[in-house]
């Protein structure tokens, strides 16, 4: 607990009990625009946060210009699917592809915290097979990094969030710092009906603490984590990594919709970031920039920044900015028990399998997909339902059965295709930004493992006792449009983050990935933030580092 509380002191920084640490925010450390920070951090999301607090720790000046809120969970939460709409980014952007993605509630966060304020807490780690796909089944992409360059960071994050689960039989096998919770009805359904298949399935991997842990409580499980949870149980970076930062001398500054990044275009360096905050344009100069707005936000500033240098968006002399943008194919299947289950009594994934994560020569598709318990609430219940054309009486009959009902829900890895892209479109949003377009499509692997997960879901609802099972497509999770490779003919950052094109600017959230297994992939997204931190401070790789910190 100690090493912990030393490396980040977030969770002993809040109140005990629920609560905002509103003293550190009232004298957080401001800074004025003319002021050239060390760097500036556009979203203070899973990536961008983490990335803020190891950098201030290190005793960098640092900002992170925040589109969204400053969230106090007691004031702006509600444990109620109805009401938390407005935890979403809900901008127009226009969806296109033979399989268009639905944006909104499924993949996208606003405000300090990001996505993981109502992310699911779900927290595995990736194979070490992920890091090398290319090589070894002759699809997706090699990274140009391996699973033991992010082991350490894992590590250290597993404890920072805390993460509560069973030791982990696969891929690179290890254990959790804290022990899994009870498990819900809906857990046991899985291990019950995983067992009867031989399947073997496990407690956790979810990002809650199990127990008090610093002032923050102890989980209740009433099952809102998707809602953001009241009672600072569920690790977000709003809690376990801005009160640190804020500690350590950086500024959140919220509502601050960051609109282009600067670039001189005598040295080909960016200068900072233009950004609008309640209605007035202003520019943050920075020594160093760092974008961190989410897969879809991401590649959308970095082509919106044109200049002289850069006629095509900024980092995309080879047309790959916005590109190989990855979904994972989520097919969710629901069984029909005559106990009730009462699913929503949990976090909604609590038990999986990753039996069939890896590539299996037997079979005709490359790669695999995880299976976990998913517990739709529910308006979300009621969308699943809905989606198997059940309506009126059929429908209310249905939701009159909710109790009764459990349901899985599989992460199928679909392979990054270039096609699968980000572009700007010709209608402007409310600030003037040119909207994202999103264009998506499945290539064969990827419907084969949709089939094939949905087979092992319902073999095991039925194997554990449903008389019924019930399945819907859906997508989750958004990764890659800036991604990380060994050239920057392959990608548009380096190992460590750092743009090919322009030495002083990073990307460091989840557009980063080049591949993105089975696994969901927040904890993935800040264990690279955090290599990256690590690898900036201390100034590992020279040049342009060297007039930063020296
Ligand atoms: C419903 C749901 C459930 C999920 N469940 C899980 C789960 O169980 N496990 C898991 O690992 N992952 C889960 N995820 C995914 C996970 O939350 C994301 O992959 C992760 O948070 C992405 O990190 P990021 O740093 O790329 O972006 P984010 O965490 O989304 O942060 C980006 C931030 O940038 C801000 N921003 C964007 N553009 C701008 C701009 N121009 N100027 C200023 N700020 C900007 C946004 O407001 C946002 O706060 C879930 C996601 C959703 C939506
Ligand atoms: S189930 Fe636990 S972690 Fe999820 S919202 Fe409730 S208290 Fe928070």
């Amino acid at each position: 607990m100690n090493a912990v509380r030393a490396r980040n002191e977030s969770a002993w920084l809040l109140p005990a009990g629920p609560g905002t640490d509103e003293r550190l925010r009232r004298n957080m450390r401001g800074y004025a625009d003319g002021d050239e920070v060390d760097i500036v951090i556009v979203g203070c999301g899973a990536g961008g946060a983490t990335l803020l607090q190891r950098l201030a720790r290190a005793g960098w000046t640092a900002v992170a210009l925040e589109a969204g809120p400053f969230w106090d969970p007691e004031r702006d939460w509600v444990s109620d699917e109805a009401g938390s709409h407005h935890l979403y980014w809900t901008e127009p952007r226009i969806i296109a592809g033979t399989d268009p993605v639905p944006l909104g509630s499924n993949n996208s966060g606003r405000g300090v915290g990001g996505s993981m304020v109502h992310f699911a807490g779900y927290a595995p780690r990736l194979h070490p097979s992920d890091f090398h796909t290319f090589s070894a089944d002759g699809v997706g992409a090699d990274w140009p990094l391996e699973y033991a360059d992010l082991r350490p960071y894992y590590e250290d994050l597993e404890e920072e969030l805390p993460v509560a689960g069973e030791r982990w039989p696969w891929g690179d096998p290890h254990g959790y710092p804290h022990r899994p919770h009870p498990v819900s009805g809906n857990g046991e359904l899985l291990l019950r009906g995983a067992r009867a298949c031989g399947i073997t399935a496990k407690v956790g991997p979810v990002a809650i603490a199990n127990g008090r842990f610093g002032n923050r409580p102890h989980c209740i499980y009433r099952g809102f984590c998707l809602q953001g949870c009241k009672v600072n149980a569920k690790a977000s970076p709003l809690i376990t990594h801005v009160p640190d930062a804020l500690a350590h001398g950086a500024e959140v500054r919220a509502e601050a919709m960051a609109t282009g990044i600067g670039l001189d275009e005598r040295t080909g360096q960016a200068t900072g970031v233009r950004y609008l905050r309640h209605g007035v344009e202003r520019f943050q100069r920075a020594r160093m920039v760092a974008v961190a707005g989410y897969s879809i936000e991401t590649p959308r500033l970095l082509l919106h920044s044109t200049s002289k240098r850069f006629p095509d968006g900024m980092c995309n002399d080879f047309d790959l900015v916005g590109r190989y943008l990855m979904v994972q194919g989520a097919p969710q299947t629901a069984g029909r028990f005559d106990a009730e289950v009462r699913m929503w009594k949990a976090p909604p994934p609590e038990v999986s399998t990753e039996e069939f994560y890896e590539t299996d020569p037997a079979n005709s598709y490359r790669r695999g997909f995880s299976i976990q318990t998913v517990s739709p609430l529910p308006i979300t219940w009621a969308e699943h339902v809905a989606a198997q054309g059940h309506w009126g009486a059929e429908l209310r009959r249905y939701m009159s059965d909710y109790p009764h009902w459990a349901c899985l829900g599989a992460l199928c890895e679909f392979l990054p295709l270039a096609e699968n892209r980000v572009t700007l479109a010709d209608e402007r949003d409310r600030n003037g930004m040119p909207i994202a377009r999103f264009s998506y499509s499945q290539c064969s692997n990827d419907r084969q493992l949709m089939v094939a997960a949905q087979h092992v879901m319902e073999q095991i609802l039925t194997a554990a006792g449903a008389a019924e099972v019930i399945t819907i497509n859906r997508y989750a999770h958004l990764v890659g449009g800036a991604r990380m490779a060994r050239d920057e003919r392959s990608g548009v950052v380096n190992r460590d983050c750092r743009s090919f094109a322009v030495p002083n600017l990073m990307v460091t959230d989840g557009s980063v990935l080049p591949t993105q297994g089975s696994a969901n992939p927040a904890l993935t997204i800040m264990a690279l933030a955090a290599r990256t931190a690590a690898v900036l401070s201390t100034g590992a790789r020279r040049g342009v580092l060297t007039s930063v910190k020296e």
